[in-house]
């Protein structure tokens, strides 16, 4: 557990507690014990502590953590901690890979650190919505300063060993044998005074500045957390650092009790093992079919059959993952186009040899040898049927073939093939390279094995696979159906496309659903509805009532925008608007590429980025998802040509355009429409109680097999507010199944014609028997 040597003068306590290295009581004690023992051992003058294994510890043992064990565990790491602190003689920490949490507030208490340049340090709590109870909001801040404290723990960021010693949080980057250094290093303090070298003794530099800091933070803070309680309150304990150390401790530990027992920590704590848990999947019709007992085939080279937006995004994927890609496309400009965002996002990463593994072609024989094709071709069944059989002939006949079809039959497109068992659904999200979604579909005919292979290929490439069954829209898409059609519904009855997303927003979506829709483009859904035959290229088709489609509510806002030529960002004329954004988007965006962790100034971006789409590419393809939601929102706020806003130059709020709000308005006299005024809840509740009603039809089909991969697709993929714990967790823990059930009662007596208000069955009788979305299908434990 901690493994006590000595060298000469010098005790050396290694933590060994594999894999990672977690502390558990059991290791704390045994931490304790072994710094008993140096400071009692008169021959002992300093003392080293280290990880043995791959990391330096990791943090805080989780299961315990979260567990009953809480409150022992995080006393037992303050009690480390103090002890470390206050101890005589000098501590040195070696740090080398991970140290995060309890590791890294344990490498504060001590009074040096050296770290090897790999290492990497982080405060990560309040992705977990907590913060680093033992000390860390009151160390960190006395090095680095209230505003970098901040920035750090709120962020939970990874902070590279060249970065903490440009900080100050590492003393020495050691480049040759870790431990003899940390022992050599010890060996030479010895005997010197340590009052300055504990961090507890300190003051914060910025003391003086404190309150300003935290006002001028704030409102950035406020926007990011989007309703999140835990980075606020990560704040609070950070000002309270420049008090006294014990008060500012007693402080923290106060807050970090009213965090561990929020409904948001749990709900936090779910997303965190829920995204672990989607990988022990299982076969929604047959449970015997699971990750246990299916073999994935190995993949080693993958087609990719379609280079446009999504097909250069899966590329840069599977390249980063090592995998050799054929990347085939049928337009030659389009092919080049993929080819320079490839190139540009690996050089941008710093992995350029991976573009020697590419292979681009516009011949289908290119693809005779790859173990699995993946198809991003136009979302149109004629023609993916038409690749598929070409493929199928083509390819090698063990080769999976795949389709990133947003919504279409799997079993439509097998069937165009002689090999439905290997041919399988795999929904990537845009931008394929960041998005952390996989929503893999299996058909009526998929293979166990086939299933297998593109769950595996979901972890290999570094995504949250999770396995669905075959319908329209699939999980995702499929819910977000009643969603936005509710959205239009409020339009029609007097709520303007701002106040809807404003409340979405404020729900804690990055993007409501009209600025999501400027920002997709909205040709995707008209497209897909004139496929569906709801409406024509020229507008409704003949014969059909302005407001239904085969007996269904139909709001024909969206087509009537669309016929205008308000398709979104794709109609261009963003170029145009971008010298007049330049000066004032420059103020507060930064770019920050998680890989290498150096922040790119975008005032340096736009004058090097000739035109709009350019920029908009390298935002695209950067690695933060999170930023690049908010970067993507203000740059849509200023550039994009839009559905339902107007943006005026040099501001990033989206107005209501007066030619829409008239379009609307004629519209709602057209068709005998009252305007009223709707409040938040009630937009929030008809859109997101619509979609989540969905979820249960989704589980009732057996289309989900458990609410918690509901929860993770849309998580991962569709910006659910992770602080809530995800659409079906949110409605059992924090509103409640009856809530709901009375709540889409009321609106369906008010709208009978909207059929996605009428509550499923599922939850009418999960609610009359008492029933839990938790303990619907299969988890680990039961396989
Ligand atoms: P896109 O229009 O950007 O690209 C499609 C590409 O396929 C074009 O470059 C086109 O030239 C090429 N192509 C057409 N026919 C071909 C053929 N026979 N052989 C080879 N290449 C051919 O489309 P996209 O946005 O990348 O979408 C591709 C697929 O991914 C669609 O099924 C779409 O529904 C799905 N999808 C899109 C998104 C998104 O946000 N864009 C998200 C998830 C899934």
């Amino acid at each position: 557990m901690a493994e006590y040597s000595t060298y000469g003068s010098v005790a050396v306590l290694q933590v060994n507690n594999p894999p990672l290295n977690t502390f558990t009581r059991h290791v704390l004690q045994a931490l304790v014990s072994g710094l008993e023992r140096a400071q009692r051992d008169p021959a002992v003058r300093s003392i080293v502590i280290a990880g043995k294994g791959p990391t330096f510890p990791a943090g805080a043992d989780l299961e315990e953590l979260l567990g009953t064990a809480a409150a022992p565990l995080l006393s037992n790491l303050r009690m480390v901690d103090k002890h470390v602190d206050t101890c005589q003689k000098p501590i040195v920490c070696a740090i080398h890979g991970t140290a995060l949490g309890g590791g890294f507030e344990l490498a504060l208490a001590s009074h040096y650190r050296l770290a090897v340049p790999s290492a990497t340090l982080s405060l990560p709590e309040v992705h977990l919505g907590m913060l680093p109870g033992a000390g860390g909001t009151q160390r960190l801040p006395r090095v680095v300063g209230v505003k970098s404290a901040i920035q750090l723990i709120t962020s939970g960021q990874d902070i590279k060993a060249q970065q903490a010693l440009t900080l100050g949080l590492v003393d020495k980057i050691v480049q040759g044998d870790l431990l003899k250094e940390a022992v050599s290093f010890a060996r030479s303090v010895e005997g010197r005074p340590l009052e300055d070298r504990r961090i507890s003794q300190r003051t914060v530099p910025d003391a003086d500045k404190v309150d300003e800091v935290v006002e001028a933070t704030r409102k950035t803070i406020l926007r990011k957390a989007r309703g999140a309680i835990a980075p606020l309150t990560c704040v609070q304990a950070i000002q309270a650092s420049v008090l006294p150390f014990a008060a500012g401790m007693a402080r923290e530990a106060d807050l970090m009790t009213y965090l561990m027992t929020s409904w948001q920590a749990a709900a936090q704590q779910y997303v965190f093992f829920s995204e672990r848990e989607v990988r022990q999947w299982s076969h929604p019709r047959d449970k015997h079919i699971n990750f246990r007992t299916a073999k994935p085939t190995v993949i080693k080279s993958v087609g990719v059959v379609g280079a446009g937006t999504m097909g250069a995004g899966i590329t840069i994927s599977l390249l980063q993952a090592g995998l050799k890609v054929v990347l085939l496309e049928v337009n030659k400009k389009q092919l080049d186009k993929a080819i320079a965002v490839i190139q540009k996002t690996l050089r941008q990463k710093s992995a350029s040899q991976k573009m020697s593994q590419l292979t681009t072609t516009m011949d289908y024989s290119q693809l005779s040898d790859v173990d699995m094709v993946i198809e991003a071709v136009f979302e149109n069944l004629r023609l993916k049927k038409e690749v598929f059989r070409k493929l199928d002939v083509i390819t090698k006949p063990q080769a999976v073939l795949a389709s990133n079809t947003s919504g279409l039959d799997i079993d439509k497109i097998a069937a165009a093939t002689k090999r439905p068992d290997k041919v399988v659904g795999t929904h990537f999200f845009s931008p394929a390279n960041v998005m952390r979604l996989l929503e893999n579909i299996y058909g009526k005919k998929t293979s166990a094995e086939t299933v297998a292979t593109v769950m595996q290929l979901a972890t290999t490439i570094g995504k949250v696979g999770v396995l669905v069954g075959n319908c329209a829209g699939f999980v995702g898409n499929r819910m977000l159906g009643p969603y936005r059609s509710e959205a239009l519904f409020l339009l029609e009855e007097g709520v303007d496309p701002q106040d809807v997303d404003r409340a979405i927003e404020e729900f804690g979506f990055p993007m409501g659903p009209f600025r999501m829709t400027d920002l997709a483009g909205n040709d995707i859904g008209w497209r897909r509805r004139i496929e569906a035959r709801l409406t024509t290229e020229h507008g409704p088709p003949p014969d059909t009532p302005a407001l239904y489609r085969r007996g269904d509510r139909y709001c024909p806002l969206p087509d009537m925008l669309c016929l205008q030529g308000r398709l979104g960002q794709k109609t261009g004329a963003g170029c145009m608007m971008l010298q007049e954004a330049k000066d004032d988007l420059t103020e507060n965006i930064y770019i920050r590429f998680r890989t290498d962790g150096s922040v790119f100034d975008l005032r340096r971006l736009l004058a090097h980025t000739k035109t709009l789409e350019e920029l908009i590419l390298d935002l695209l393809f950067a690695d933060d998802c999170a930023l690049l939601a908010h970067t993507e929102a203000a740059l849509m706020s200023h550039h994009a040509p839009s559905m339902c806003n107007r943006y005026d130059p040099g501001s990033r709020t989206a107005l209501p355009d007066p030619v829409v709000l008239q379009m609307i308005q004629d519209y709602r006299q057209e068709h005998g429409f009252k305007k009223r005024t709707i409040s938040s809840q009630e937009i929030v509740e008809r859109c997101l109680y619509s979609l989540i009603n969905e979820g249960f039809h989704v589980l009732d089909e057996g289309i989900a097999s458990r609410a918690l991969d509901i929860d993770v697709i849309y998580l991962f993929g569709y910006g659910w507010p992770r602080h809530t714990g995800g659409p079906m967790y949110y409605v059992e823990r924090v509103i409640g199944l009856e809530k709901l059930l009375r709540s889409l009662e009321t609106y369906s007596a008010r709208y009978p014609n909207h059929s996605h208000l009428q509550p499923s069955p599922l939850l009418r009788d999960m609610v009359a028997k008492g029933g839990s979305l938790a303990a619907l299908g299969t988890t680990d434990s039961k396989l």
